[in-house]
């Protein structure tokens, strides 16, 4: 859990208004929520599932789906109906695609009514049947595909051009009364885009999804992502997040996850403090501790491991973390709430590890 004496390092949340996304409230004083999106062809309605499933098995709260075309539009009901996890339709263009994934009983729906209005004036409608059908609409605003307007007006996607679209988007919904309503102004640069959320969040009180788009890669969207996100959550912003990563979307909920855990905003499942090791370390600790992190993936109760390479922090680290291993020698002494209980070999350090965390796991569940 939550360290008791951990530090108030962020500032109250942000105001804003609360809406439903199926089951998961977004805005208020409800949890950050985690969401991705599906790779698969909507209109694979089993692959499509099968990806929802292991979005939910990782800790997904919220999954979004493309509806480029009719035959995705086609297959949002039996992924709505059959999905663990509520759906939000995506939807550029095409005004029927809104209406039929309102009729699937999707969750939410992305759209930007300005690229509605371009094409096919249906705003007024698509307002009145989300109304009818409670449900919210998220405007996205990226920087890749930013209005000409504002594009001409601003030269380019600054902050202010984000935040100027997203609002006169925000304004077609509110003509005609609809303000369930959840925002993201996503750019590639976490600078710009932490520049346009806050701007953004002063301007208005709707719930605010977090993303740095086309974040790129595993390693460098993970960075980016943390990196913009750690700011505007630190001051309260963002209300639901996604991390944009070239990399299958299981991985984005893990980071997602990582990030709220790391900032305090949601207890950690597991956590594993292991050294960098060093030109001491006596055992080989990438190794230790990538095999005791996938040994207790998915543990049903939150531990702190250490994994310790030598005797300098070892000792202290591991007494303090719920168990660990502090090594030396080729050998490793295996520490349960602050005792010794066990010396053992290298070649047995992992399993007795893992078999004194589900130990510890079950005795702290009872408790
Ligand atoms: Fe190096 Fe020991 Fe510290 Fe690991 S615990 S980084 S091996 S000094």
């Amino acid at each position: 859990g939550m360290p008791p004496s951990a530090p108030r390092v962020l500032a109250d949340r942000r105001i804003s208004r609360r809406l439903m996304v199926g089951r998961v409230p977004v805005g208020g004083d409800a949890p950050v929520s985690v969401q991705s999106m599906t790779t698969t062809l909507t209109s694979d309605v089993d692959a499509t599932l099968q990806q929802i499933a292991q979005l939910a098995a990782a800790g997904c709260q919220i999954v979004r789906v493309a509806v480029p075309s009719q035959d995705d539009a086609d297959a949002l009901a039996v992924i709505a109906r059959k999905s663990t996890l509520p759906v939000i339709a995506d939807i550029h263009f095409q005004p029927k695609y809104v209406f039929a994934a309102i009729d699937a009983g999707c969750a939410a729906v992305r759209v930007n009514p300005g690229n509605i209005k371009k094409f096919d004036d249906k705003v007024g409608d698509i307002a009145r049947a989300a109304r009818d059908a409670g449900i919210p609409i998220r405007i996205g605003v990226n920087a890749g595909s930013l209005d000409e307007r504002l594009l001409a007006k601003y030269g380019r996607a600054t902050p202010e051009a984000l935040v100027e679209s997203a609002l006169w988007e925000c304004s077609l919904f509110e003509e005609h009364g609809f303000t369930d309503i959840k925002i993201s102004v996503k750019h590639h640069s976490p600078l710009v885009m932490v520049a346009a959320y806050r701007q953004l969040a002063a301007a208005c009180d709707y719930p605010l999804h977090l993303g740095v788009t086309e974040a790129g890669p595993l390693m460098q969207g993970t960075i980016k992502s943390a990196s913009a996100f750690a700011i505007l959550l630190a001051e309260g912003i963002g209300d639901t997040i996604r991390v944009s990563l070239s990399a299958p979307p299981v991985e984005e909920v893990k980071v997602g996850i990582g990030i709220l855990e790391s900032l305090g905003l949601r207890p950690h499942r597991l956590e594993i403090v292991s050294c960098p090791s060093c030109g001491r370390a006596q055992v080989d600790v990438y190794k230790l501790a990538e095999e005791v992190t996938a040994g207790l993936e998915g543990l049903p109760y939150p531990l702190r491991v250490a994994v310790m390479g030598c005797v300098v922090n070892g000792p202290g680290e591991a007494r303090e973390a719920d168990l660990g291993v502090a090594s030396g020698n080729g050998k490793g002494q295996i520490f349960v709430q602050g005792e010794v209980i066990a010396t053992v070999p290298e070649s047995q350090i992992v399993e007795t590890l893992i078999e004194e965390a589900l130990k510890l796991a079950a005795r702290l569940q009872l408790e």
